[in-house]
């Protein structure tokens, strides 16, 4: 049972503030009686009609963010730092699928779906995911081998993954490159490459399964079509 200005807000017709106000005004009925109650309880079984409208519950959403580097993905931070969630102006509560670094940018899910979060996350579920690598140092011929063969390292072993080399500046020490991976374990990439004796300076992920960000800019976000949800799953 949840209250019901809280219950109105959440369908996304209005913020919980003016739920009260039209529950006071005498806007608002339950189950075909009038309610001026505030914080009455109802249930998802409730009929509730405001303003002579049937809510009507948006149940599963699904969305793509670009997220932007300098901030995190869970909802709270003992270090106060700025959440990913900030960025959403939406009347679903959602969470992440996954989880993408502080410094990290690039295509993150969004969802209320908890099966479907799940399914995306489970070790066992290989979606690719592909990341732009900023690398400091030259990732060499034997480095590319091992990441298509599978790392052993001291901190975990990681399935063989997929490399496309994009540039290569020799002279800076620097080596841009795509990376796909099909699993999604803590700091991966990262984790990578230290083991090869190189560090990330930038990390940008470019896709998810199919979805890329486009035309979004960092903080940007539209909903997922539902062919995308299902090519997904
Ligand atoms: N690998 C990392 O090291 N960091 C990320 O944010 C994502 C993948």
């Amino acid at each position: 049972m949840e209250r019901l200005q809280k219950v109105i807000a959440r369908s996304g017709i209005c913020s919980r503030r003016k739920a009260e106000e039209l529950i006071l005004e005498g806007k608002v009925y339950v189950n075909g009686e009038l309610c001026t109650t505030l914080g009455t309880k109802v249930s998802g079984n409730d009929e509730i009609e405001v303003d002579g409208k049937l809510l009507e519950f948006e149940d599963k959403v699904y969305y793509v963010i670009n997220k932007p580097k300098g901030c995190i993905c869970s909802s709270n931070d003992d270090r106060d730092r700025r959440t990913v969630l900030d960025y959403l102006d939406i009347p679903q509560r959602v969470y992440t699928v996954g989880r993408l670094d502080y410094d990290t940018s690039g295509v993150l899910l969004l969802t209320n779906d908890g099966d479907f979060c799940n399914q995306m996350i489970h070790p066992r579920y290989h979606l690719p995911k592909t990341y732009l690598v900023n690398l400091q140092g030259t990732l060499t011929q034997d480095d590319i081998r091992l990441l298509r063969k599978g790392l052993k390292t001291n901190i975990g072993d990681f399935q063989p993954a997929k490399v496309k080399v994009i540039s290569n500046d020799v002279t800076r020490d620097r080596t841009i490159f795509e990376l796909t991976i099909m699993e999604g374990k803590n700091h991966q990439v990262k984790n990578m490459m230290e083991a090869l004796g190189h560090q990330v300076r930038k990390l940008h992920r470019v896709r998810f399964g199919s979805i890329e960000v486009n035309d979004l800019k960092p903080g940007e976000y539209r909903r997922l079509k539902p062919y995308e949800v299902k090519q997904l799953k």
